[in-house]
């Protein structure tokens, strides 16, 4: 994506992006925050933003299960080159928080991160941000919520820097520093960040029919929807503007900074079940949407692919476009390249007889379901296997016939849908293959 005198021309203002590239991973990371911090170019006169004295949380993703390197969780080196980045820079106090995805216990997906290692090994205190109470925060202009529930924690920081993995996802397109907020959020709202129904069509919870818009993807074009249920505006996704609002809430609570972890990017089946992409880059901004547009083309994503940064920039949150973005150095696209992407037509080609029913599912759910295909079903025999996930895959046709996956189809399987039901939120890959082993012939499973 090429910045033009035209869209500059547009800009009300520039906003200012670090793209820094090297194998020392830790590094890049403190040089990609010295610039953005202290730099002469930093577009905000050097000193002005000053960390003397500042109580700093760094907010890494962890939120699945993953080894260093595997893209599924931030690179233990990025964590600590900002570590000693804020720590030389005086900051009085450094913590590194985290909440997991539900069912990840959120210490154990640090441990095998590595990251819980490093932060040991700086020594900064390190919280589950799950473990502290929810304070209710206020959305700006809202779009679907009129608040969101943070952790209390949060509140006691001056500055939230947010350190996600550059990572395709299968229902927002790519998951970056603004997405990685909502590991701030208690379980239980992020939980109902997946269930959010437009005011409109939701319906008092006893009255509440079958989804008029759910989503059912079956065959050849596997998808794994899990917020589509609205009838109304089609262009955006409950999730995508539950996203945009959390934001909103944020710049009205702390000051953030964005410092994306592009030394191993993922692409595929993002964000659990994809592929490492080695992309030796990090990416820092003092606006978390200025981050992700530059992160995005690095990517090769197309604005439209990832609705929540549109809203974002509609909302005012950063600058419209990428356009808008002063970039260093100059030839930073030179750094990019196009991710795979988790896309329904990718699963369709790599698991065709495979049918998945989604409906209000959230990512747990939907990376087992990955996990679960690429781990244990041949790709050659998989032909009358119905997967069904998500509190409102029970509505959809076909569910008769489906193995029911994860807590929130138990009440489904209850009223007499499914074949079969695995406990769990989310249920482990190996409890499938058990219960999908029941429903095939063993031809089908072997
Ligand atoms: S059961 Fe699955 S879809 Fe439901 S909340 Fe748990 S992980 Fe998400």
């Amino acid at each position: 994506m090429k910045r033009t005198t035209e869209s500059v021309a547009q800009c009300e203002a520039m906003y200012s992006v670090w793209v820094v590239h090297g194998t020392d991973h830790s590094k890049i990371a403190e040089n990609a925050l010295e610039l953005a911090f202290f730099g002469a170019a930093n577009g905000l006169e050097g000193g002005k933003v000053v960390t003397r004295g500042k109580k700093v949380l760094l907010k890494p993703n962890a939120g699945f299960m993953g080894e260093p390197g595997s893209a599924v969780a931030t690179n233990p080196e990025v964590l600590r080159g900002a570590i000693r980045f804020f720590k030389k820079a005086q900051a009085s106090e450094v913590v590194m928080g985290e909440g997991a995805i539900t069912g990840v216990d959120t210490l154990e997906s640090l441990e095998r991160s590595g990251l819980l290692k490093v932060a040991r090994e700086e020594g900064i205190e390190v919280l589950d941000m799950d473990a502290f109470p929810p304070v209710w925060v206020p959305v700006p202009g809202p779009l679907i919520i009129d608040s969101v529930a943070v952790s209390s924690c949060v509140g006691d920081f001056d500055l939230v820097v947010s350190i996600p993995v550059m990572k395709t996802h299968m229902y927002t397109g790519a998951t970056l520093s603004v997405k990685n907020l909502k590991g701030c959020l208690p379980r239980r709202e992020k939980i109902r960040m997946h269930q959010l129904m437009e005011a409109k069509d939701a319906l008092p919870e006893p009255e509440r029919g079958p989804a008029a818009e759910g989503m059912r993807q079956s065959g050849q074009a596997v998808g794994l929807g899990e917020d589509q249920t609205h009838t109304g505006d089609e262009t955006y996704h409950t999730l995508d503007k539950a996203i945009a609002d959390i934001f909103s809430a944020f710049r009205g609570l702390v000051p953030t900074f964005a410092l994306v972890d592009g030394t191993f990017g993922m692409e595929g089946f993002g964000p659990g079940g994809g592929s490492p992409v080695r992309m030796d880059t990090v990416i820092a901004s003092h606006n978390l949407l200025a981050a992700d547009f530059v992160a995005a083309s690095l990517m090769g994503f197309e604005p439209a692919e990832i609705p929540h940064l549109t809203l974002c920039a509609e909302k005012g949150l950063g600058p419209p476009n990428v356009g808008c973005c002063e970039v260093w150095p100059s030839d930073w696209m030179r750094l990019g390249r196009r991710f795979t992407r988790a896309t329904p037509d990718l699963m369709g080609q790599v698991y065709p007889g495979v049918t998945i029913i989604a409906d209000q599912a959230c990512s747990g759910c939907s990376s087992t379901v990955v996990s679960f295909l690429r781990s244990y079903l041949p790709k050659e025999r998989n032909e009358n296997l119905v997967i069904a996930v998500g509190r409102g895959a029970g509505d959809h046709p076909g569910c008769e016939k489906a193995v029911m996956i994860g807590n929130c189809t138990a009440k489904a399987y209850k009223c007499g849908k499914g074949r079969a039901f695995v406990k769990g939120c989310p249920p482990v890959p190996s409890r499938v293959l058990a219960a999908v082993s029941t429903c095939l012939s063993p031809q089908e499973t072997e």
